[in-house]
Order: C-alpha cells, then sequence, then structure tokens
C-alpha cells in the first residue's frame, strides 16, 4: 500500500490539500484530527477535565471511535452516533489538542490509524504521522505557512461565513495551539527528519496542490 503523510501546524491548509490530492490520485483521504475532536467530544461530554489523566485514562476504554466512507466522505462515529459535524469548532480543536498529550489517547487513536493505512492507499494528515504513525510512508511532506498567513486565511473564511472574528485573537488562538502541540512529552509536532518542507505562506491552493503532486512524482509514487 502507498501512504503519503501531510504534517503541519493548525490552520496550515492540511486537509484541504490532502482531500484534492487523494481525490486526485485515486486514495483515501484520512483526517486523523477529526479523531482526536471526537475524543474531546467524547470526554468533554463526560464531564471530564481536559487536564486530568486519571480520568481520561478511565474513561478511555469505553470510546469507540469509528472511521466511515459515506458518498467518498470520512464521516467519523463516537459508537452509534455520527459526530462529523460538531467537529469543526474552535472549541472542539482546543480540546483536541489538550487531551492529544496523553497516551491512552495516543495510543488507541494512533492504533486505529496504522489499520486504515495497510488496508488501502491512504494520504493522511495530522501532526505525528510522518514522524510516529507511518514512519514508512512513501512521502512525507510537512506543510507550513506563517502565523500571520494561517491567521488572516481562518479570519476569511469565517467572515465570509458570516461568522464574527478578530484576527489577533484568531492568531494568537493558532499560536497557542501550535506551542501546545510542539512542546507535549509523546509524539510532539516535529517535521520528520526525511519529511520535504512545503511553506504556504505564498502560495495558493492550486499551486501547494501542484507542489504535493509534483514531491509524489519525484518519489515515484504516481506516473
Ligand atoms: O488537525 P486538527 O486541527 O483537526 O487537530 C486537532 C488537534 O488534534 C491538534 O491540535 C492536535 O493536538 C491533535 N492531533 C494530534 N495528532 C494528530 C492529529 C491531530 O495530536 N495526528
Amino acid at each position: 500500500m502507498i501512504n503519503i503523510a501531510i504534517d503541519g501546524p493548525a490552520g496550515a491548509g492540511k486537509s484541504t490539500i490532502a482531500k484534492a490530492v487523494s481525490k486526485e490520485l485515486g486514495f483515501v483521504y484520512v483526517d486523523t484530527g477529526a479523531m482526536y475532536r471526537a475524543i474531546g467530544i467524547y470526554l468533554s461530554r463526560l464531564g471530564i477535565d481536559p487536564s486530568d489523566e486519571a480520568a481520561i485514562d478511565n474513561a478511555m476504554p469505553g470510546a469507540t471511535v469509528d472511521i466511515k466512507y459515506i458518498d467518498g466522505a470520512q464521516r467519523v462515529f463516537l459508537g452509534e452516533e455520527d459526530v462529523t459535524g460538531l467537529l469543526r469548532t474552535e472549541e472542539a480543536g482546543n480540546m483536541a489538542s489538550s487531551v492529544s498529550r496523553f497516551s491512552s489517547v495516543r495510543t488507541k487513536l494512533t492504533q486505529l490509524q496504522k489499520d486504515l493505512a495497510v488496508k488501502q492507499n491512504v494520504v493522511m494528515d495530522g501532526r505525528d504521522i510522518g514522524s510516529a504513525v507511518l514512519p514508512n510512508a512513501e512521502v512525507k511532506i510537512y506543510l507550513t505557512a506563517s502565523e500571520q498567513a494561517r491567521g488572516e486565511r481562518r479570519y476569511k473564511e469565517l467572515t465570509e461565513k458570516g461568522e464574527k472574528a478578530d484576527l489577533n485573537t484568531i492568531i494568537a488562538d493558532i499560536a497557542a495551539r501550535d506551542h501546545q502541540d510542539m512542546t507535549r512529552e509523546i509524539s510532539p509536532l516535529v517535521q520528520a527528519e526525511d519529511a520535504i518542507l512545503l511553506d504556504s505562506s505564498d502560495m495558493n491552493i492550486e499551486e501547494v496542490i501542484n507542489a504535493v503532486l509534483g514531491i509524489c512524482r519525484t518519489k515515484g509514487v504516481i506516473d
């Protein structure tokens, strides 16, 4: 099976790019952040404090996260419930970042991610895919952009949806989440040694997609 790993900080456009590249290649897109977000929701519904490791360890055996593909799109299930529509809020992202530092959470989700990658060709995005989940991935990309560029994109996305947003607050939130993800003890966000750095600060979506496809070609993964 061919595995393409795309890691990088919050708001770098990983899911947009991974989705487009997987479509182009006919691979399955696996959004691992969505799994951490689902666990965040699961724990928050139980009223568990996101810094209470003992309570999280106790609760994790009861968590059932499942990934299903409906009309080609990834849906995330908590037990029988499709929670996909609840995942893309700032609150779910922050909750995910807080609980993703604990080993009981990471062990469970890492196994699920590895299982998905052995049975099909995948483009998987996250924070530790090239460094920990799929260390033998054929292609590893570290997709980043300046905090300013990532903040501006997020600001545009929110205001276009008619939501109120403050650019400085967004940039501060992005910086705080990156700090938390980069400084945790287990599988922190790092550029894997053999990952190719792609800085998209001055690139549009089309250019980034083409750059990733170009890297796949260079690596001999596609013609
Ligand atoms: O990518 P996304 O913003 O959906 O990720 C939410 C959070 O989940 C991240 O901030 C990070 O803490 C965690 N995460 C992780 N490892 C991954 C993917 C996401 O720790 N592979």
